[in-house]
Order: C-alpha cells, then structure tokens, then sequence
C-alpha cells in the first residue's frame, strides 16, 4: 500500500475515475480545469468520468464555492472527497485493553469506546469480543453495518500487512499465523447481520505513526514515531507510506539488548522494553514500595508529579535515547515523537540528554523531539486511514465502481 504523497496515478488516457478521485483527494486538483490540466483528458471525458464518482456518492461540490480556474475563464466549482458515503471501524488492541471507534471516511471519530480486553486471552475471544464492540458502536453511531466498507486493527506485534498475520510476537500468545481477518471479518457479520467486509491489519506503532503524520506533519517525508507503553515498538513513515521493512519487522526496537540482566515479556534477559518500558517501571516502583502494576498506573503517577516515578522516567528516556540515537542516525526523521504512557517531561528530558550526546550533530539539527498530539486516538486514526487509502486507492476505487455498477 502507497501512502499519497508517493502515489503517482495515471495520466493521459489512460487516468479513470480513481485517478480523478485521488487528485482531488490529495488536493492536487480540484476543479474540473485543474483535472483536465493534470490528465491531459478532455473536458468531456473528466466529465463523464466524474459522473460515475458523484453517481457512486465519492465525490460532491465543494463547500467553498468557486475558484479562479487554471484554465482561464469562469471561475470553477471545487470538488471534494464525500467522506460521508460510509464509515470505516477501527480498533487498537494494547496487551490488556483496547479502543475501538466508528469513524467518518475523512477520519472523524463518531463513536467510540475503550475497555478492558486482554490479549493473551487469544485471537478467537478478542476479535469475538471486538465484533461485538462494532456492532454496539454503529448504533451508537447511527449507522447500519451496511454502511461499514472496511475494518483497520492495530495490533501490539509485528504484521505481514500483505496476510494480515501477526509474526512471531513476542507479547501475543496464540495469535501467530492466526487469520485475524477472516475472524474478525466473521464476527463484525455475527453482531451487525451485514456482509463481511475487508480487514487490514497492522503493527500498533506503525499505525500511530501514520496517524500522527497525516493529521499533524503532513509535509514530513521521514518521520519516527516510538511507542513507550507496557513494550517499545517504533513506526516509521517515509514518503507519505509506512516503512514495513522486508516482512514486517521494522521498528520493532523493544527487543534490542541493552545488556541489563532484566527479563523481558519476550523470553530473553536484557531488552529494551525490559529496563526501559511503562512496564519496566512500574516494576521498579511496586519493588520500592509503590503501589504500580502497569504502563498507565505509571502515567497517572506522573500526572501527579510522583518524585520517584518521574526519576525512574527520565532514566528510561536516557536507556531509549541511547537506542535512539541510532535510529536518528539512520534514518535522519524531521520528526521524532514520542507516544505511549511514558510521554512526558522526565521521559523526554532524559531521550534528549543520550540522544543529542550520542549522535552526530548532522543528524540532530533540524530534528524535532516531540510528543504525541492525537494521544490514545492515534492508532484509530492511523487504522482508519489504512482503510480508507486501500479502498480509494485509483486502481481498488476503479474495481469497487464497476461491482456497484457504476
Ligand atoms: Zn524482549
């Protein structure tokens, strides 16, 4: 999947409805001149063209009244994406709870509900459960299952995004090489009676990654995004797209040895997310006396200006600013930004001090260290997204027009 910056459609000729549709999705035409201008079609041809889009519900007449047309003359109407045709279903699993919504296709948050749900419990009771959460949130939504066209899970594992299988996840008992779509595709057609539609899966912090980029940096051609909640997983977005690495495994930071003696979730001695995690430090705090058993009892710890905690926090920062400082080095993001319970002051203060230390200057210039800005929304938002690029994308929005017969 191409994310839009990267994606050239077709010109010429040869540019369909779906191209039309993504120009005037990403914004770089629209106006029937400014399509014209960037196919090369005829005005005739745009205009039949469009006509399937308006026919299928895709397209409607800007709000914003007519623009000066590239083309000269009369000024033009604008056109836009109708993010109101359907809805898309999002969830974000965490090792013990989950966040799920209903979401306009512009990525609208229209109902939503987070809760307890445990991942260990297995794929089978969870997605069951998560079907269950869907069918609840459309009512509450106002919408019929019907009106669904696709489902975006984020998941706390590394994802084949081409299968939708989680791969040997080191904190996901039981759901490696589980059909997680056809699950939950099954489910979200037990509790809402409509036909099953399209699943995609994908990694938690990749996902945020995505959201937060889109929403907020959307100019950023190479941004990171690190998730410090119960693990450590890191997204990366470059050009618009997520970057999966070979088969998934990108980002998966939480498991590098740091060389402490801690056992790790995952089985070995010495990770990252084992010294340096919500978890991590909610392990030291209960060891002194702190009441503490989670990620988020550490964050409502910091909330509260707890001296030990925020201590404990800025250590963790430094031990992920050592790791980090490869990372930047690396890849060379305009954006690094951290999110998860452990995004804070302390933490920050702490990834700065090892980061700026360890790499080059060349690297660090015009990098900005910052926090999350949707917060626990991002990996919906980042789902929901997914879902949406896929379905729209020329050649799939091509496909989908002919099966609606239009
Ligand atoms: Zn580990």
């Amino acid at each position: 999947m191409t994310g839009r910056p990267g994606r050239t459609g077709r010109s010429g000729s040869q540019a369909g409805a779906g191209d039309l549709l993504e120009l005037v999705r990403s914004g770089r035409a629209v106006t029937r001149g400014a399509l014209q201008q960037a196919t090369g079609l005829s005005r005739a041809t745009v205009g039949q063209r469009l006509d399937r889009l308006f026919r299928a519900g895709w397209l409607r007449e800007g709000a914003g009244g007519p623009v000066d047309s590239p083309l000269g003359g009369r000024p033009s109407i604008t056109l836009e994406f109708d993010g109101s045709h359907a809805v898309v279903l999002a969830a974000d699993l965490d090792t013990r709870h989950a966040r799920a919504a209903v979401l306009s296709l512009t990525g609208e948050i229209l109902a939503e509900h987070a809760g307890p749900l445990a991942v260990e419990d297995g794929p089978d009771a969870v997605l069951a459960e998560l079907g269950r959460w869907f069918g609840e949130l459309l009512t509450k939504a106002g919408h019929a299952g019907e009106e669904a066209c696709g489902i975006g899970l984020a998941v706390p594992g590394p994802v084949d995004s081409e299968t939708g299988l989680v791969v040997q996840p080191p904190i996901m008992p039981g759901w490696d090489g589980y059909d997680i779509r056809g699950r939950l595709s099954r489910a979200f057609a037990e509790h809402t009676g409509a036909p099953a539609v399209p699943v995609l899966v994908d990694n938690d912090a990749n996902l945020m990654a995505y959201g937060e980029q889109r929403t907020g940096h959307p100019g950023c051609t190479a941004f990171v995004l690190v998730k410090v909640s119960t693990g450590i997983g890191a997204g990366v977005v470059v050009d618009g797209s997520i970057y999966r690495g070979a088969d998934g495994g990108a980002g998966d930071i939480g498991h590098i040895r740091v060389g402490a003696d801690a056992l790790c979730r995952c089985g070995s001695y010495g990770c990252l997310a084992a010294v340096a995690s919500g978890g991590a430090v909610a392990r030291r705090l209960a060891a002194s006396g702190v009441p503490a058993a989670s990620g988020s009892d550490v964050r409502d710890l910091l909330a509260a200006g707890h001296p030990q905690a925020a201590a404990l926090a800025r250590e963790a920062g430094r031990q992920v600013g050592d790791v980090l400082a490869t990372v930047v080095t690396l890849l060379n993001p305009a954006v690094l930004m951290i999110a998860g319970d452990l995004a804070g002051t302390p933490f920050l203060t702490g990834l700065r001090e090892l980061l700026y230390q360890r790499a080059l200057p060349r690297s660090t210039a015009h990098l900005e260290v910052l926090t999350s800005r949707l917060g626990d929304r991002a990996g919906l938002i980042g789902a929901g997204a997914m879902v949406v690029e896929h379905l729209y994308a020329p050649e799939r929005a091509e496909e989908r027009l002919s099966q609606m017969g239009v």
